[in-house]
């Protein structure tokens, strides 16, 4: 009888678009290898705040990203190997396949059909930028995740879903803000006024975040924080900056200056990771919960990435900028197209993101440490979390 139970118990999972509870006995979790998927540890704490986690999810991204910034470079196979040539025919790159996770191709270099063979079999994303930046779009493997994305339409159905979604979400965007602000600003003496009268404004506009009633309302909010937060970005560089870098009011579409081009390539990097993530945890990247498709952008990925903006972009950047590692060979005006940086500083802005996503940082919320990196698969996961109900740990992370 037991056993018959169990086989219909088990018919009645198969059948069910919904993912089986996580186990009473946490100590099965230790040795499961779907840990780091089904996040029990975190849904633990989700129900009961005084749970002591234990960090099932990898501190450590265990591939590498192998990004091709040159034109003319070509990307060519030898056996299971993933090996990048210049355009004199020197070896600059060479790497198991097993040890890459994305190949990241800037402008014009060549791809042999033999690697994307080889990236589809082994489940390695390959992502396509124009030789400006912009983000194209994505190769990868398979239609896998079908049932995380029956959960994902099911949830986005839900209005109030959403909405606590995006108020969590814009909130901890101006929450950082304002703590960039506040800690780029602290020094021996008072801070300025203006930038006091900006931290006040910012602070007015999260405080009404937990009320709106609508993801418009919720724009229109961050929309006031951006403002002032912006208005303020240049008084975080030190005098010393080449007047060449400092920053003169966002622009985008194109850059106006060489600041706006850095934080603009920048941020096509964090966004490239973002839609990697949701393409691995197998989340439909065109249906986001408060950003809605009116560009070419996804809208799930500008959902998410709003979430590292500042940490993993807007500090390096300033503190990059205050060491004046950018000087006039990193960037070019291209007149009406606006300005770019150049091959060496889109090299040496992949090596500052790339840096501090292999930054480890401690999760107030689950109280372990892992790398940006990690913290950005992480975020997904719990997101697609809350698609099924469970959890709330979504966008509960705040800067450090
Ligand atoms: S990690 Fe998830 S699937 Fe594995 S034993 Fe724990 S609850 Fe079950």
């Amino acid at each position: 009888v037991d056993f018959d139970r169990a086989l219909e118990r088990a018919a009645a999972l198969r059948r069910s678009n919904q993912r089986p509870p996580v186990t009473p006995e946490a100590n099965r979790c230790l040795a499961c290898s779907l840990a780091p998927v089904c996040l029990p540890e975190e849904e633990r704490l989700a129900r009961d705040p005084a749970w002591d986690t234990v960090r099932l999810f990898p501190a450590d991204p265990d591939r590498l990203v192998l990004h091709i910034v040159e034109n003319g470079h070509r990307v060519s196979r030898a056996r299971e190997r993933i090996t990048v040539w210049n355009q004199i025919g020197e070896k600059i790159a060479d790497h198991p396949a097993e040890q890459v996770a994305q190949v990241v191709v800037h402008g014009n270099a060549q791809v042999t059909t033999q690697v994307l063979a080889l990236c589809m079999a082994k489940d390695i994303q390959v992502h396509w930028l124009s030789p400006g930046g912009r983000y194209l779009g994505a190769t990868t493997c398979g239609s896998g995740g079908v049932q995380r994305r029956l959960r994902q339409y099911e949830a986005l159905a839900q209005p109030a879903l959403r909405l606590g979604l995006a108020r969590r979400l814009v909130g901890t965007k101006i929450r950082d803000q304002v703590r960039h602000l506040l800690r780029a600003t602290r020094g021996d003496g008072p801070r300025p006024a203006v930038s006091e009268e900006a931290i006040a404004a910012m602070r007015v506009a999260l405080a009404r975040v937990p009320a709106a009633q609508s993801s418009d309302e919720l724009m229109g909010l961050e929309g006031e924080a951006a403002a002032r937060y912006w208005s303020r970005f240049d008084g975080l560089l030190i005098d010393e900056v080449d007047p060449l870098w400092r920053f003169r009011g966002r622009s985008r579409r194109p850059p106006r200056d060489a600041c706006n081009a850095l934080l603009s390539f920048a941020y096509q990097l964090l966004y490239r990771d973002v839609v990697a993530a949701i393409l691995a945890v197998g989340l439909e990247p065109s249906l986001g919960f408060h950003h809605q498709a009116r560009s070419q952008a996804y809208p799930l990925a500008e959902d998410v990435m709003e979430l590292f903006r500042v940490p993993l972009v807007d500090l390096p950047v300033v503190a990059s900028l205050n060491r004046r590692q950018w000087t006039v060979a990193h960037a070019t005006d291209c007149g009406p197209g606006g300005w770019l940086l150049s091959d060496l500083g889109r090299r040496q802005a992949i090596e500052m993101y790339e840096r501090r996503k292999a930054e480890s940082w401690k999760h107030p919320v689950t109280g372990y440490s892992l790398t940006y990196a990690r913290l950005i698969e992480l975020e997904v996961r719990l997101l697609e979390k809350e698609y099924t109900g469970s959890a709330g740990l979504f966008a509960r992370r705040n800067l450090r």
